[in-house]
């Protein structure tokens, strides 16, 4: 059974984890001026260093020299999430997300309308 009253693991940390950072790229403006533009770059820089997982974190800090953060659009922004995660996802053996279903996954909903009326 899954407990939601016991310390997170690497793997609850990560899941609630990518929840926050899809997201918060989703919502990103499609044009952010000069200053959200250099917050969300620091923001990332400083996440990269305090994120509480130090293989997670020293990975993420690897990726963002080789693959810099997008952070000029909110397509760009959600599609390199897209690009990190999926480097995760190798590294672990897990399939590659589409990435050209971001947008579907953690902002509009799946096109079949699943998502919708989840009770019925
Ligand atoms: P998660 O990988 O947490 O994914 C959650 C959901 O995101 C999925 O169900 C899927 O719907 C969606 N998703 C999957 N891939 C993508 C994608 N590419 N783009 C958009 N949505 C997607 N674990 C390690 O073992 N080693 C690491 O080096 C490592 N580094 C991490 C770095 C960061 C910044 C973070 C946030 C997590 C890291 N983790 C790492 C944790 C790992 O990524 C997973 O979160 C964890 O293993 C739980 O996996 P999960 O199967 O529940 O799904």
């Amino acid at each position: 059974t899954i407990r939601d009253d016991c310390p997170a693991d690497s793997v609850e940390l990560g899941r609630s984890t990518w929840t926050f950072l899809h997201t918060m790229a989703a919502y990103y403006p499609d044009k952010p001026s000069e200053k959200q533009q250099s917050d969300m770059s620091n923001f990332l820089t400083f996440f990269s260093r305090v994120y509480p997982c130090d293989y997670c974190a020293d990975h993420m800090r690897g990726e963002m020299v080789t693959d810099k953060p997008v952070v000029t659009s909110r397509f760009g922004l959600s599609q390199w999430f897209c690009r990190l995660h999926n480097e995760v996802n190798r590294r672990q053996g897990k399939p590659e997300f589409d990435c050209s279903r971001v947008d579907e996954r953690w902002r509009d909903g799946w096109k079949d309308g699943s998502c919708e009326n989840p009770e019925q």
